[in-house]
């Protein structure tokens, strides 16, 4: 990996830090070599402190250490992407990022969709929708379409029609959302389940 820290002055080189499970951005930090290289050896992301003038391992003093996962270095070698897993919160005003947002993952589209149904949720007595109707009708209800939509993705499974596979699969998805905060929950909620098997 080659990082051109002459490139600006002081030798030093934005790192942006990213959470390697979220892609939650936590905080932006400048690297000189020394601190690029100690960050390699301690796998705790350190950096040049402009402020502190010193070498600055994040969470020295405070426990909240940024566990190196990755390092990827731009185009033009002068900005780094850092994948790290924070131990406590990033901020030092204990914010889990240094821009006052929850450390959390997102599943982009779907994690917009789960707005959009939450929403419907919150307003099924006033709303003609379909997914306000469903809420309506209640848990068993949903339940039971989750049900159907499965069956069919099973049918269209042994079919070589790929959209129809794909149609049913969107189907299953999406009632299954909607099962999911009738009961409460969210996707997150899921995902926390398969991370803690994974580790
Ligand atoms: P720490 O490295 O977490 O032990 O924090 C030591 C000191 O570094 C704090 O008291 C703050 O002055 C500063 N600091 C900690 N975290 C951050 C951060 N994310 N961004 C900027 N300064 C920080
Ligand atoms: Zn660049
Ligand atoms: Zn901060
Ligand atoms: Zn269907």
């Amino acid at each position: 990996m080659t990082v051109n820290f002459n490139k600006y002055q002081n030798n030093l080189v934005p790192a942006i830090i990213q959470d390697s499970n979220t892609k939650t951005v936590l905080m932006l930090g400048y690297m000189n070599q020394e601190a690029l290289q100690k960050t390699q050896t301690s796998k705790h992301v350190t950096f040049f402190s402009r402020s502190k003038n010193r070498l600055w391992t994040k969470g020295e003093s405070s426990g909240n250490y940024l566990e190196l996962v990755d390092i990827k270095v731009d185009c033009d070698q002068d900005a780094l992407l850092i994948s790290a897993k924070p131990v406590g919160p990033t901020c030092h005003t204990g914010s889990d990022t240094c821009w006052d947002e929850k450390n959390e993952s997102s599943f982009g589209f779907l994690t917009e969709l789960e707005t959009i149904i939450t929403q419907r949720k919150n307003d099924a007595s006033d709303s003609d929708s379909y997914v306000a109707s469903l809420f309506k009708e209640g848990m068993n209800k949903i339940a039971q379409k989750v049900g159907e939509e499965a069956i069919e993705v099973v049918i269209e499974a042994k079919d070589e029609n790929d959209t129809l596979f794909l149609n049913e699969s969107a189907d299953l998805l999406f009632h299954y959302l909607i099962l999911l905060q009738a009961k409460g929950f969210t996707l997150k909620d899921v995902e926390s389940i398969l991370i803690s098997r994974n580790s």
